[in-house]
């Protein structure tokens, strides 16, 4: 999947799942959209992949990413005090992999993934209800990523397996998306 939709399919479950964690959402929603982090694997073979490629096929971290849920699952065990924390941890990666795996089965066609995004994004807007900043954080979350990524594939005419610069503007968007959906969502 890409990065609206992680962004996205986080808050909504951030929204649904915060309270039983223990934790605020803004905080929740945070954790779960910085554990897309795990994007960052793409780098090591990202000539590899046209953008269609299965994560779990090619990229290291995803290949191996059962050990991945697993060590974040028992590090909730582990580290006690940290548990809500780690728990939400365990929630984001968890979705990862099945947001990834719901994508690779849709063979990463564009239109199926953005009505995947769509309808997280309406679901989420309503379960916020429409509070002010969340209606704005969530908007930019859906549009700016399209938005960066079409620039550069159509702008500036850079495929997507023939420079990291796809990845490394993914790491910068999620990276500004969980310090700022801590804010946005109250
Ligand atoms: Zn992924």
């Amino acid at each position: 999947m890409y990065v609206s939709g992680h962004i996205l399919t986080s808050v909504l479950v951030a929204k649904l799942g915060a309270k039983s964690v223990n934790l605020g959402f803004g905080i929740t929603a945070a954790i779960m959209i910085a554990t897309s982090l795990i994007d960052a694997d793409h780098l090591f073979y990202y000539y590899l992949d046209d953008g269609t490629a299965s994560s779990f096929a090619l990229h290291p971290l995803h290949r191996f990413w059962y050990l991945v849920v697993g060590t974040a699952l028992v590090s909730t065990f582990v580290f006690k005090r940290a548990r809500p924390y780690l728990i939400a941890v365990f929630m984001g990666l968890a979705l990862h992999f099945m947001m990834d795996y719901v994508a690779d089965r849709a063979q990463y066609d564009l239109l199926s993934l953005a009505v995947l995004d769509v309808v997280a994004y309406v679901v989420t807007l309503i379960l916020v209800k429409f509070k002010r900043w969340s209606v704005v954080f969530l908007t930019a979350s859906l549009i700016v990523p399209y938005g960066v990524n079409g620039f550069l594939l159509y702008g500036l005419d850079i495929a997507v397996d023939s420079s990291p610069i796809y990845h490394i503007a993914t790491i910068i968007m999620l990276s500004v998306a969980a310090l700022f959906a801590r804010k946005a969502l109250k």
